[in-house]
């Protein structure tokens, strides 16, 4: 009989212990989940940030809703920076080597066009939850 009772509770314990580990791994599934869709939402809303001689001069939020460009004023003539939704690129220059101009589009945060005789850098960087909350 108490061996029966010892059974009958092992199984009940059993069983609460099998839907806690449903419940915990649903949980962290969600979890998991919900982080991902954030981590998505981060990157999908990339910024760049245009600076010259390390003051920032502009900052785009991407993608941008039509291509259009700008001008930056460099030292050795006008710079264009052409955008076109997740892209960016250098599409005039006039510095020695052209190297910002060679490097074309980019399109994902963390790179970066840089042009060194110029001091230009444009950036693009993932927006942080931080960020889009303080906007
Ligand atoms: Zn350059």
């Amino acid at each position: 009989m108490s061996l029966l009772k010892h059974h009958t509770d092992m199984t009940r314990g059993d069983k609460y212990l099998l839907l806690l580990l449903l419940s915990v791994s649903f949980s962290l599934m969600f979890v998991l989940y919900g982080n991902t869709t954030i981590f998505h939402s981060k990157s999908r809303s990339t910024q760049a940030v245009v600076t010259v001689n390390g003051d920032i001069i502009r900052k785009i939020n991407m993608p941008t809703n039509s291509r259009y460009s700008f001008a930056i004023e460099g030292s050795s003539g006008s710079f264009r920076v052409e955008l076109d939704g997740e892209k960016i690129k250098v599409s005039e220059a006039h510095c020695a080597g052209q190297v910002c101009l060679n490097q074309g589009w980019i399109s994902r945060a963390g790179q970066s066009i840089i042009c060194i005789p110029e001091k230009i850098v444009i950036r693009l960087e993932g927006r942080t939850m931080l960020d889009a909350i303080t906007q």
